[in-house]
């Protein structure tokens, strides 16, 4: 069996964090050898058990996760990251990649193997004659939007700040620009990446044409991204915000804004939230933590012609609160904060539909008020637009056609009940499986097989032949991973043959 098979044993999870690699784990292959290579060869800083920066070091976004490595080491650039892939393949170390920490099911992190944190890899050169940007992964969305916003420029990224470039990026990109300029995918130009042999490749349409393919939408399988070369496009001021308005008629107000968003002109993407109303100063006490639809809008064209189009979404009902108003693009990332507390534990499911039916918005409703509670966050988005015009067989994230999405989550410190907040995730998860069809890999949690529901058969087909080529022995599996069947092959072969 290759040795990156070989799952290696729990430490003891003793919470101590001044122990020393030697007394942290039974059973564990001795990497010590290994750490001492990487410690004299990286630039980046080496971060082991006992440094008091091991703590924060080993934790992901979801804090489900409390998983201790034997190492994590901090790249500063290609070549670090080289240097440890090269150390990790040759001493069969379960490496772990990770950007801005956000991966649902922990991939960030890993037990007894090695960390790859590109947080510190930062750089952004902006070149305004092209409208190209050079992103490092270890950027967030936010740090992104931030330093186009005062050239009139932007990215179509995520909805939250503190995702981090690497992830998104290679998994799709669906965010508040999704209609008028697609996934973030759709406007990658290159990918710089760290094989599993170690090569630092400028993959793009004329270079390693068919790795370019697998990297927009088949997540980190196939190396680690070193750097994105990304085409800009207009994002200065936007009309955004959120209108609020009493669940009591949910289901109405869900089948009339389906309908508006999913005719509106490319330029509005949207998303609806189901949740109880937050104690924040913009809603009326009295409504505070009853249950409320939101109306999420981002329109990128000209503002007054926003206004009209935007009007209709803003009249489904009385509001209890209106909050959409001429901003910058950056600052819709701050109406999405309250969603993102670190270290919280996160339950969550996600699925797409082809389109929506009145039977699955009914149902939709039904589920998420039967669930509701202050960890509750449930989502829909209307899809289309400039992302649906890609054809389905031109990059790895093949789900073009659909019209929506849907995420529950459900978000709570660590000492809540996990069985009870999964539970309430896989409630509207299942009642919605008979109208669902494809899931997102950037949305995808712990759940095995439904990588299967990411990449339609042709899709899958053609990930594992890339996977065969470029990661045979499946070096980089800490991810929504896509299984090589050579090494199976391999196995398969009589010794000494
Ligand atoms: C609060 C929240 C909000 C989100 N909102 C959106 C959204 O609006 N739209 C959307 O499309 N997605 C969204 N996502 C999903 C997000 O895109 C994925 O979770 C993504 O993988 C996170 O990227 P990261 O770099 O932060 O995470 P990480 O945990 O660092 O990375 C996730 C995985 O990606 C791979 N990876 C990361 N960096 C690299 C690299 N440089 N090279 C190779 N592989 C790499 C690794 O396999 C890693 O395990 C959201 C997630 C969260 C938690």
């Amino acid at each position: 069996m290759p040795e990156q098979y070989q799952e290696t044993a729990q430490y003891e999870q003793n919470g101590q964090t001044d122990v020393q690699i030697t007394s942290l784990q039974k059973n564990q292959p001795d990497y010590r050898e290994a750490i001492e290579i990487l410690a004299s060869k990286i630039r980046g800083e080496l971060i082991l058990p006992g440094n008091p920066a091991y703590e924060a070091g080993r934790k992901v976004w979801n804090g489900s996760f409390d998983s201790y490595p034997a190492a994590i080491a901090r790249c500063v650039d290609a070549e670090d990251v080289r240097t440890i892939v090269n150390v990790a393949r040759a001493y069969a170390m379960t490496l772990s990649v990770r950007s801005g920490g956000h991966s649902a099911a922990g991939h960030g992190t890993n037990t007894g193997g090695l960390v790859i944190d590109l947080s510190q890899m930062k750089a952004i050169t902006i070149d305004l004659v092209r409208q190209t940007a050079r992103l490092e992964p270890g950027l967030t969305w936010g740090e992104v939007a931030k330093e186009l916003q005062p050239l009139g420029l932007a990215i179509t990224a995520g909805d939250v700040a503190s995702v981090g470039v690497g992830g998104l990026l290679l998994g799709g990109g669906i965010g508040w620009m999704v209609r008028a300029y697609g996934l973030t995918i759709d406007r990658l130009q290159a990918v710089e990446v760290v094989t599993a042999d170690g090569q630092l490749v400028r993959a793009s349409a004329d270079a390693h044409p068919e790795l370019f393919w697998g990297l927009r939408g088949g997540g980190g399988n196939f190396g680690i991204a070193t750097a994105f070369e990304v085409n800009l496009h207009p994002g200065g001021a936007i009309l955004g915000g959120a209108v609020f308005y009493e669940a009591t008629e949910a289901e109405r107000i869900l089948r009339e804004y389906t309908r508006l968003a999913a005719a509106a002109p490319d330029e509005l993407s949207t998303e609806v939230l189901f949740m109880l109303a937050p104690p924040a100063p913009f809603i009326p006490p009295d409504k505070q933590g009853t249950p409320v639809v939101g109306i999420m809008v981002c329109y990128t064209g000209d503002i007054s012609e926003g206004e009209r189009v935007v009007a209709p979404l803003r009249q489904l009902a009385t509001p209890i609160a209106d909050l959409i108003a001429p901003m910058p693009y950056s600052a819709m990332f701050a109406l999405t904060a309250v969603g993102e507390i670190p270290g919280f534990q996160h339950h969550s499911r996600s699925q797409f539909f082809e389109t929506f039916s009145d039977e699955m918005i009914h149902t939709l409703v039904e589920a998420s008020h039967s669930v509701v509670s202050p960890e509750t966050l449930v989502t829909l988005r209307v899809l289309g637009g400039a992302m649906s015009r890609v054809r389905a067989d031109a990059t790895a994230f093949a789900h073009r056609d659909k019209q929506g999405m849907v995420l529950v989550s459900h978000f709570a410190p660590l000492s809540a009940d996990a069985t009870s907040l999964d539970a309430r995730t896989q409630r509207v998860f299942r009642a919605l499986l008979p109208y669902a069809n494809g899931a997102y890999v950037g949305f995808l949690a712990d759940e095995g097989e439904r990588i299967r529901e990411v990449y339609p058969p042709d899709t899958y087909a053609r990930l594992v032949a890339l996977k065969n080529q470029y990661d045979p022995t499946n070096l980089f599996h800490r991810n929504q991973n896509i299984k090589p069947t050579a090494t199976l092959a391999l196995l398969a072969e009589p010794v000494g043959s």
